[in-house]
């Protein structure tokens, strides 16, 4: 019988709560599979997925790879623990022309063959079998793991596919995801998720400044996300107002920390509202004006909840390598415009001085711009 093995990452460490982990990533497992068929139950700290469709195989080992939780897992074929049988499975495999190392491990001392002898007896077994095979003991192509547990049964696997790692979604509360149209926070929003963080999404748009393309991509991105973020609730915002107020009567250089202050103000009332304990950005330090350290204290200042920052110390190259992995790069890098280049200062200032800030502030009327902006929320339940 064919069974897909899940081998668990961090969750382990957990003491006491160990339980509410678990049951939380069994009940990802369901969901993200929950158009198949299938068995699940924990067999000697693992799981083991049986009775599935192995016609969908590919479609159900893609989607477990993208399961917080999830550290590593492997197709197996489970066998009654017998040496004819186990020498039939592995004359199955696919060994031509791989190098290849057997690795037997017997947890069942009833077995009678000591695993090193067992080695060497399957690894003749593929020598006479497969054309072009070779023993490597140090870098094999793939190696045949040959687990002789207690139960009775025997798992013969090869290669280990590695999954999403990191705590099973949900675990760790919600956050709420600054979501622009850019390479960055989509990045942002996955690592948070894989610390457990279910993940809730606002967007800013200046419409018609920005088109109806720059919102259809940030859904489009949302739809990508949710590979590994399962459901996104995506709240869209209008600062066209803002946008306009602060251009009439504002310093043009300190337009984008006036912009990003009020964008702060505003999520923290969503995040309050919707139960999320903390925002999440897609900042970096040093990236651009806004993210230089005298920027992000300038607009971290009118927040009192904790800001996930998880890309501040990463590279734009390292950056766009996990979105190319999450398969957002494609849809960040269409050219659509985003409410942050709308009204763009040619000097946007990289060391806002606090005092200037709040000068510019004394010339608006904060609340009633942040109340209309919030009237023109719409939530998409995604
Ligand atoms: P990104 O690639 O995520 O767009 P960026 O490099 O363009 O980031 P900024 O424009 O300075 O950087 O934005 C920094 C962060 O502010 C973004 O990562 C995102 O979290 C948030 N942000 C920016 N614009 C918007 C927007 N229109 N709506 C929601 N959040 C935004
Ligand atoms: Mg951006």
């Amino acid at each position: 019988m064919k069974v897909i093995l899940l081998r668990y990452g961090e969750i382990f460490l957990k003491g006491n709560n160990r339980q509410f982990f678990e049951s939380t990533l069994i009940k990802n497992i369901k969901h993200s599979l929950k158009e198949y068929q299938f068995d699940i139950k924990k067999i000697g700290g693992r799981y083991e997925i049986s009775n599935y469709p192995e016609e969908n195989e590919v479609d159900i080992v893609d989607k477990l790879t993208k399961i917080f939780g999830i550290h590593s897992l492997s197709i197996a074929t489970k066998l009654e623990s017998e040496e004819q049988l186990i020498i039939d499975a592995v004359k199955q495999l696919d060994l031509n022309n791989k190098t290849f190392k057997v690795e037997t491990k017997r947890a069942s001392k009833i077995f009678p063959i000591h695993s090193m002898e067992f080695n060497s007896l399957l690894g003749d077994v593929v020598l006479k079998n497969f054309q072009g095979a070779k023993v490597d003991i140090h870098n094999p192509q793939v190696t045949i793991k040959v687990d002789i547990r207690e139960n009775g049964f025997t798992y013969i696997s090869t290669n280990d596919i590695p999954c999403a790692d990191g705590m099973p979604l949900g675990t760790a509360g919600k956050g709420l995801l600054l979501l622009s149209g850019g390479i960055d926070s989509p990045v942002a929003g996955y690592f948070m998720g894989r610390r457990g963080l279910e993940i809730e999404a606002i967007h800013f748009h200046s419409y018609p400044y920005t088109s109806e393309l720059a919102r259809q991509k940030v859904l489009s991105l949302v739809e990508k996300m949710k590979d590994y973020l399962v459901n996104i609730n995506l709240h869209i915002i209008s600062v066209t107002e803002i946008q306009e107020t602060l251009n009439k009567n504002c310093d043009k250089d300190y337009m984008i920390t006036l912009l990003r202050r009020m964008m702060m103000r505003i999520s923290q009332k969503i995040a309050e509202r919707e139960g999320a304990g903390a925002l999440i950005t897609g900042e970096s330090l040093g990236q651009v004006a806004s993210q230089t350290l005298q920027s992000i204290n300038a607009t971290n200042a009118v927040v009192n909840i904790p800001v996930f920052r998880p890309l501040i110390g990463f590279d734009k190259q390292d950056i766009m390598n996990v979105s190319r992995k999450i398969g957002t790069y494609e849809i960040s890098i269409l050219p659509y415009e985003d409410c942050c280049t709308v009204f763009l200062p040619k000097n946007p200032v990289t060391k806002p001085k606090i005092d200037r800030v709040l000068k510019e502030e004394s010339k608006l009327d904060i609340e009633k711009l942040i109340n209309n902006s919030l009237a023109t929320e719409e939530i998409l339940k995604l």
